[in-house]
């Protein structure tokens, strides 16, 4: 049984530690590997490779770091294939699902490339007489990030191109349920020539993510997860005095006006709601039809592409969506639908039940539509992270604007229509991060950044993009006086320019 190792100063580095968990084949159910969960002392000694580094790496020119990440974009590409292969043996997601991650993760690094002109400050001339300030942004030293199971290469990748290219060193502590992609994809780094120490990869679970939070040398942490773990890792590395920035979970809603074209919206709602089998964080899980005929139409055009959904493991290249990653999240899910239909909601496809043949042993459920969801449902309250697709009836704009301000979280939204109106005000009144208009999951592209708002971040930074420079580097501004300064008479009273 192949037992994964650590990363550590560019070496594979087997953990000694007795705790392990077992990692699946969530098509088959068999296990594949074996994942040591490192310990405190693992951390530390990693953290300490990383505290080493930074000082070269720090003084390397933000052009030779960028050369690296050029390299580094080259051999992702040259490898998406066996990446994405990565990725779907132990999360399950389609090989073309797989390879649309690598991409998105690849478009971070071709960002952080730009680093040598993300980092410009600004500089003012004659701020006083003889006087001139500029600004400069600077590493913070060892940061680290913490990822979920859903995307595996791609949100690793949100994080530390654009932290190693802004000078610090990185511990990265992957999602224990499929960490094999992380490491492929952190072996290219080292193949494109990063130095040993600058990015680090140690495996666990809880343990090595509180070692993360109470560590003195980390000054910064990133986390991409669910809201209950995304809040207590804010509360707890901010109260240790880290930078944190949290992105947590969603219940995306798509508004579909009596305007919109009703076969582009089901599409759009097909792939939004079923797509990786609804484990993604900016899936669409409640859609929102304004006005009955909307609805009747809505609910006519989706049952029967939910029927049809092709489901299989990823060797299957005709498949639309894979299983489930763990057998535990199944039940989850099965468990969501049977709340669902106690409380009331109309069962309109039932995903329950579903057997493939020949992956008996997957954690395969077929796709799920409910019709006349409200809103004190628990299938509409909580996040169900599967592909189980809630109805939810509005009778006007108004009210479905409303439903979506109310919600604790605030991640992604859509509407389609035809009308710029209507359109133009959701945009701007909509209490959401992220906001598609006739684009079902408006995930910003790399040079924008990613984040949403209420109970799905804590912290005041998105991830990646300009907000992403920002969070990894502090400024520091310079006020500087040339040729007269203390030797023409020290001046004792407050300075003003
Ligand atoms: P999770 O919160 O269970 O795990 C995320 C990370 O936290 C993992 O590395 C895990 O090891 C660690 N962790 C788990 N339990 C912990 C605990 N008790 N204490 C400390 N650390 C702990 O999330 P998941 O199931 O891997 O991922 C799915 C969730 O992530 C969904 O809620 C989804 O919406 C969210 N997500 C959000 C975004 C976003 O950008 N907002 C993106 C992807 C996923």
């Amino acid at each position: 049984m192949d037992r994964i190792a650590n990363l550590v100063g560019g070496k594979k580095l087997p953990s000694t530690s007795a705790r392990t968990a077992p990692i699946f084949n969530p098509a088959t159910g068999e296990q594949i590997a074996e994942l040591p969960l490192s310990t405190a002392a693992e951390l530390d000694a990693a953290v300490a490779v990383a505290k080493a580094a930074f000082p070269a790496w720090a003084e390397t020119t933000p052009l030779k770091r960028a050369r690296v990440m050029f390299r580094f974009k080259d051999l992702l590409e040259q490898n998406a294939d066996r990446i994405a292969r990565a990725i779907s043996s132990e999360h399950g997601k389609t090989h073309d699902d797989a390879l649309g991650e690598v991409q998105r993760g690849l478009e971070v690094v071709e960002f952080a490339c730009g680093i040598p002109h993300l980092l410009k400050g600004e500089y003012s001339k004659n701020v006083g007489p003889s006087i001139d300030s500029y600004s400069d942004r600077q590493p913070l030293g060892v940061v680290a990030g913490i990822t979920p199971f859903n995307f595996p290469c791609m949100v690793p990748l949100w994080m530390y191109p654009v932290a190693i290219a802004a000078g610090n060193c990185f511990i990265l502590k992957p999602s224990e349920k499929d960490p094999s992609a992380a490491m492929v994809v952190a072996e290219l780094l080292h193949e494109a020539g990063l130095p040993a120490g600058v990015l680090n990869v140690v495996h666990g679970d809880k343990e090595i993510v509180d070692a993360i939070l109470a560590h003195r040398d980390i000054k910064a942490v990133s986390f991409v997860g669910s809201t209950p773990i995304a809040s207590y890792v804010y509360a707890t590395g901010t109260a240790a005095g880290k930078r944190v920035q949290a992105l947590g979970g969603a219940k995306n809603h798509m508004v579909i006006m009596p305007d919109a074209d009703m076969d582009k919206a089901a599409d759009a709602l097909m792939g939004a709601g079923y797509g990786s089998a609804g484990e993604r964080c900016m899936a669409v899980s409640v859609a929102v039809p304004v006005g009955a005929r909307t609805a009747d139409a809505l609910i006519e055009a989706l049952a029967p592409r939910v029927r049809a959904l092709k489901i299989g493991p990823a060797t299957d290249r005709e498949a639309e969506m894979g299983p489930l990653v763990t057998k535990q999240h199944l039940d989850k899910v099965a468990s969501y639908i049977d709340k669902g239909v106690a409380e009331g909601a109309k069962l309109v496809v039932d995903g329950r039940g579903f057997k493939l043949q020949g992956y008996e042993g997957g954690y395969f459920i077929g796709g799920t539509l409910f019709d006349h969801v409200d809103k004190e449902m628990t299938i509409y309250r909580e996040e169900i992270f599967g592909p189980v697709l809630s109805v939810l009836r509005a009778g006007s704009y108004d009210e479905a604007v409303e439903l979506i301000n109310a919600h604790e979280f605030g991640n992604g939204t859509a509407i389609f229509t035809r009308d710029g109106d209507a359109a133009r005000s959701f945009a701007d009144k909509i209490e959401a991060g992220m906001v598609g208009i006739n684009v079902p999951i408006p995930v910003p592209v790399a040079y924008h950044s990613f984040g949403g708002w209420k109970r799905s971040i804590f912290g005041d930074h998105a991830i990646y993009g300009p907000e992403g420079v920002r969070f990894y580097t502090r400024i520091k501004t310079v006020t500087s006086r040339w040729p007269d300064g203390i030797k023409s008479g020290a001046v004792f009273n407050f300075p003003t320019m």
